[in-house]
């Protein structure tokens, strides 16, 4: 390619092209459902569905917590898809999303990663019937349980949508609108600086291009070096599509594919398991 044409792709912010890789779709077919629901796709389904969007490395999930709809039991089934002989294994690999407490610990922990035959973990936040009655109370919660699990837990890979939760105060009317700035920029920086410590990579699941406090949130994390992983989130055939303008987001923002999250990864994490 000639100069100038080279130049043009490098002004775009394109130069260095991330792989596509989708980490956090879920097969929605291992839950408890309530009679006439509609069932959610299997882990084949889910990686059909994340090819046909080009992703290149394909992370399968389902929920770990103490909700009635997501026993052991269903997980145990999910992995008994994946490890099956007849399952394409390439490129593509086995998690659960896993609820973070308050002292940083997850729902799954080593023993059920171990019984689950899981190649990663996502630690997540999410609200449940306890949830704080104020926005600051959940921001509250949710840095101390990123923050404990960054410092404590070793069964953590990833930090699942850091405050994607915040969303919920907006939709309850507690407060006119869910963005960044209602976080503490110290709590930011906080968790960007242990995860780079810690080699856990902090995970885009969405793409606020309007909240320049979520962008400056993302270029720490492009300058800090961190690790960064890109998901879906995809909880029904065909959703996996929203990968595609998230890497473009994170493309844009300048971050780099050698910080991007591999399941390998976690080999080289100086001493940790
Ligand atoms: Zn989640
Ligand atoms: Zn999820």
């Amino acid at each position: 390619m000639a100069f100038a044409q080279w130049h043009e792709v490098f002004s775009q912010g394109k130069s260095i092209m991330l792989v596509q890789s989708d980490y956090h779709i879920h097969a929605s077919f291992y839950r408890i459902r309530q009679e006439g629901e509609e069932l959610g796709p299997t882990v084949a389904e889910q990686q059909r569905s994340a090819r046909a969007q080009g992703s290149r490395y394909v992370g399968i999930v389902e929920h770990c917590n103490k909700d009635p709809r997501h026993p052991f039991h269903c997980l145990e089934e999910l992995s008994a898809e994946y490890h099956s002989a007849s399952f394409d294994r390439t490129d593509t690999w086995l998690g659960v999303e896993a609820d973070l407490q308050d002292d940083g610990s997850d729902d799954c922990g080593a023993e059920g990663r171990a019984k689950l035959r899981l190649h990663y973990v996502i630690g997540s936040v999410h609200l449940d019937e306890n949830h704080p009655a104020t926005v600051e109370g959940y921001v509250d919660m949710e840095f101390r349980r990123i923050r404990n699990a960054l410092l404590h837990n070793l069964n953590i890979d990833i930090i699942g949508h850091p405050f994607g939760s915040g969303n919920f105060y907006a939709r309850t009317g507690v407060i006119p609108q869910w963005h960044f700035g209602l976080v503490p920029r110290e709590y930011l920086q906080e968790i960007v600086h242990l995860a780079v410590e810690r080699r856990v990579a902090l995970e885009m699941n969405r793409c606020l291009t309007e909240d320049p406090a979520y962008i400056r949130f993302w270029e720490d994390i492009r300058d800090a070096g961190a690790l960064f992983e890109i998901g879906s989130d995809a909880h029904k055939t065909g959703a996996t599509f929203v990968i595609q303008t998230r890497t473009e987001f994170a493309q844009h923002l300048g971050l780099q594919e050698d910080r991007h999250w591999k399941p390998s990864m976690r080999d080289n994490r100086g001493g940790r398991p």
